[in-house]
């Protein structure tokens, strides 16, 4: 048949064959990619290549690979939808290394994914040196994550955990009534252990410290758990004659004191917030039976290198290997073992698998994690190197891998080891499909394919798909100009700082007591290779200290688990500068939003006048509809069938549920009433369907409205839907969206805003699009902090302050600071290269 031998010819050609393709903005697109190169597709952010490498082309794979599996597996997937398109001829399987939108979830750490763990655990057991007379004990006796391995006395988690009078009861001075007891459920199930207590005759309305301390330990830590009649409502008094009378109660309460509560919650909670507010009650110190080291006693008395396998787990993998290294070669200090030639054998086997998957993780500039590291602690760009590393070793071939900008979270100078790994991989006989704005990673391309010309409908063409020289004849591209255009960038005049703010004595992960300073209104960019230290100073201890000076509640950030590991003090203080500083600004990539329910519009307030123009329609006054009304949140006007979310869920059996349009609304989530209701022909479903261009246009009368669509034109969004669901955006975009919620507000300066690479998913137009924003907030009073890797916006700033020289143990000094210029000339400093290049 015809397909049959359209996937012969594919397979005989060496091309991946698309037709037709129409996922999101991709405009029927035909392209043939090749196999067993390099193909990198580039284009301006929202152009569509994320649609064509991800949407199509891997959810196709996957779906052709979930057709073989059994259907109760398929559940296991996160299954994408099946994908827009005619024919893909000539597909091999797919692996995709996409960064995470938001922190991942899973409890793994840096030696679980890359199975470095495993290997250690078996070379313990078969190789390690055990004390005289200890019987050889089974690798899994090196978990603590198993029976065999975990501590008895901390069930393998390093830290017992304790509640006390101080950690429960943080304001003795507050009676019951006022919440004395902070480790009791906020809201109603607080006020029911008070009006249990109160029907058993204590008294809540005296201070906590006046009370007996027999009865204040009775509700801290009883495990007693009596069931009582509750009459809420009632005075202390008048329960008394209730109980006395008999009267029947509201209903019958159980008391849980305050450590059975937290404990219980903390072990059992689901939610993410409830479990970190538990362990907010809960002082934790070290297990005193393994010193932290989670194992069992018989587990660390075996050595290797003189080391037990819980110290070995905390090296950087860069001392790590150095260390294996001797063993894997045979020699290493106790190789000349006579009598015992077999462990000799299996002590150089796995050292030198266990050395080769190490040079590969250094290579991928790595070196200093360690295996203990938990994956949740680390940014995305280092987790997908992680997975990335790992894959060169899974010997997998024929295979394409799909990568979502693997440069993200990387110093120039640690690309050029991601594209060694990349080569690896492409030696081995597979396909790497790339999406990636670097133009060091897209001039390394065997193809390009360049998506365009602009973004979202005006976007979903291919422009070009050949190899490099070809782009330089597409003039339409955008990719082009940069490609082949001058570097440099226009040199500009530094501005001058207003002042300084001083931080001292900055202690966190690799800093070291540091002495830092950052210059005022002015814009300042901190560099330095990744892992040197630039978010340990700015994302984390900064923004702190100085949420701290400001009165803030100091910022938490919300990981999935609450990972113990994560509440660690930051030591250093601000010693100058605040007074200028009136408002904090954290700029970051996380979502604006995790339901489909908050949108574009809604998040930047946008929504609100829109909804009360709508309002002011002659015709919803004569109905009496107010703003709420256009609200597909509120029960009055949006649709009943789907609650306003414009699809409905359909549960298939042994399938993973899918989303369906609302048959009702047809997805435009209001009732009939509602969207009889038009603002110049156009009803509310309509005008959450525009772009921002089109609304520009649309709104030409409404100056309020108009602001808002300015700025996130001016940020590069203008091809967004105003409904578009915050889950259907990138951390780009959703950076991109804060970025002009907080520009619209026009506040006249004294904000000290700090971003993490603003640049992720930034095509160098947009990176243009960036720096101008990034300036009109310093003009207006001001200061700004990126930390930052793209040189451009390295040499657009202001002031630079260079973190390293290296990573690790190997960073945390600042090595140069100045005007880009003076910097781009350290002799110390990684960066410098790189900065002169663009500043020539
Ligand atoms: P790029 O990868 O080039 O930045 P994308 O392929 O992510 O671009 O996006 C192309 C267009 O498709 C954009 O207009 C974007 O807003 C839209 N889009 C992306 N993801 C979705 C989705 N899940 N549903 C609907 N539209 C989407
Ligand atoms: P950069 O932002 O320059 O890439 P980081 O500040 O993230 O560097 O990391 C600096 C050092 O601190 C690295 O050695 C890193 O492994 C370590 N580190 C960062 N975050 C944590 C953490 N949550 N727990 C332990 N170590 C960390
Ligand atoms: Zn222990
Ligand atoms: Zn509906």
């Amino acid at each position: 048949g015809g397909a049959g031998d359209a996937a012969e010819g594919a397979r005989r050609t060496g091309f991946v064959r698309v037709r037709g393709a129409r996922e999101h903005n991709l405009k029927n697109v035909d392209v043939d990619i090749p196999r067993d190169v390099l193909v990198v597709f580039t284009g301006v952010s929202g152009s569509g290549k994320s649609s064509l490498a991800f949407g199509t082309l891997y959810a196709e794979a996957q779906r052709r690979y979930l057709e073989s599996v059994a259907p109760y597996a398929r559940r296991l997937f996160n299954q994408m939808g099946v994908p827009q398109v005619d024919s893909i001829d000539g597909l091999p399987p797919a692996v995709a290394l996409q960064q995470q939108r938001g922190s991942s979830t899973t409890r793994s750490s840096v030696g679980s994914v890359t199975t470095l763990s495993n290997l250690l655990r078996m070379l313990y057991s078969r190789a390690g040196d055990y004390p005289p007379g200890q019987p050889i004990i089974y690798a899994e006796a090196f978990s603590p994550h198993t029976p065999e391995g975990a501590c008895p006395g901390c069930h393998g988690l390093g830290q017992v955990y304790e509640v006390t009078e101080q950690s429960m009861v943080p304001d003795p001075s507050l009676t019951i009534r006022e919440r004395a007891v902070a480790a009791w459920p906020t809201a109603w199930g607080g006020q029911n252990q008070r009006d249990i207590l109160v029907t058993l005759g204590h008294d809540v309305d005296r201070p906590w410290r006046e009370l007996p301390q027999e009865l204040r330990d009775w509700i801290l830590f009883t495990d007693e758990q009596p069931v009582v009649p509750v009459y809420p409502g009632l005075t202390p008094e008048e329960t008394r004659r209730a109980v006395k009378r008999g009267d029947e109660p509201n209903y019958m309460g159980t008391f849980s004191s305050a450590r059975r509560h937290t404990l219980h919650t903390f072990a059992n909670t689901q939610s993410a917030s409830m479990k970190k507010r538990a362990l907010s009650f809960m002082l934790s110190t070290p297990c005193p039976v393994c010193g932290g080291k989670r194992l069992r006693r018989e587990s660390l008395s075996v050595t290797f290198a003189g080391m037990d396998i819980a110290d070995l787990s905390r090296l950087p993998l860069a001392r790590l290997a150095s260390l294996i290294l001797p063993y894997a070669g045979g020699s290493g200090p106790d190789a000349a073992d006579d009598a015992h030639p077999e462990k000799a054998i299996v002590r150089q086997r796995i050292a030198s698998d266990a050395a080769d998957r190490l040079n590969v993780l250094l290579d991928m500039g790595l070196g200093y994690l360690s295996l203990e590291r938990s994956t949740p602690s680390l940014s995305p760009g280092e987790l997908q190197r992680l997975r990335l590393a790992t894959q060169v070793h899974s010997n997998l071939f024929g295979v394409v891998y799909v990568l979502d900008e693997p440069s993200a979270g990387l110093h120039p100078a640690d690309t050029e080891a991601l594209l060694r790994a990349l080569d690896g991989l492409k030696a081995a006989g597979n396909s790497l499909f790339v999406v990636e704005h670097d133009l060091d990673v897209i001039r390394q391309a065997d193809w390009i394919v360049d998506v365009g010309p602009a973004a979202g409908e005006q976007g979903g063409e291919v422009l070009y798909s050949g190899p490099p020289d070809g782009l330089r004849e597409i003039e339409i591209s955008q990719t082009r100009r940069h490609l082949f255009g001058a570097e440099a960038v226009i040199p500009r005049t530094p501005r001058e700082p207003a002042g300084w703010l001083q931080m001292e004595g900055v202690t966190r992960n690799n800093l070291r007591n540091l002495d830092v300073r950052f210059p005022l209104g002015v814009l300042t960019t901190v560099s330095g290779v990744s892992g040197s230290g630039k978010s340990s100073l700015v994302s984390q201890a900064l923004v702190e200290l100085a949420a701290e000076h400001l009165g803030h509640a100091p910022v938490i950030e919300e990981t999935d688990e609450a990972d113990p590991d994560a509440v660690i003090a930051v030591g250093g203080r601000i010693a100058a500068g605040m007074e200028g500083i009136s408002r904090l600004v954290r700029v970051d990539q996380k979502p604006i939003g995790r339901t489909p329910r908050s949108n574009l519009a809604t998040y930047t307030g946008l929504f609100d006048h829109v909804r009360r123009i709508f309002a002011a329609t002659p015709a919803a006054k004569k109905r009496r509809y107010d703003a709420g009304r256009f609200s597909f949140n509120v029960a009055k006007g949006r649709c009943e069938t789907c609650e306003g979310e414009g699809f409905v869920m359909v549960e298939l059996l042994f399938l993973p549920s899918v989303y369906a349009p609302c048959p009702t609304c047809h997805g435009a989530r209001y009732n009939a009433a509602t969207l009889e209701i038009e603002y110049r022909g156009q009803n509310i479903a309509q005008v959450l369907g525009m772009t921002v261009d089109a609304a520009y246009e649309f709104f030409a009368d409404e100056p309020q409205v108009r602001r808002s669509l300015h700025v996130l034109r001016e940020v590069g969004l203008g091809y967004l839907r105003l409904g578009q669901p915050a889950t259907e955006l990138s951390g780009g975009e959703a950076q991109r969206i804060k970025l002009a919620t907080e520009l619209q507000r026009a506040q006249r300066g004294h904000a000290l805003y700090i971003l993490d690479e603003p640049t992720t998913g930034l095509h160098p137009a947009d990176v243009e699009k960036l720096v101008v924003q990034l300036d009109e907030l310093v003009s207006a009073g001001n200061t700004v902090i990126v930390v930052e890797h793209d040189m451009r916006v390295v040499a657009a700033s202001d002031w630079v302050i260079d973190i390293g020289p290296g990573a690790g143990e190997d960073g945390g000094r600042v090595v140069a600071e100045g005007p880009p210029a003076e910097v781009a000339r350290s002799a110390e400093s990684r960066t410098a290269p790189y900065l002169a290049r663009v500043l020539e």
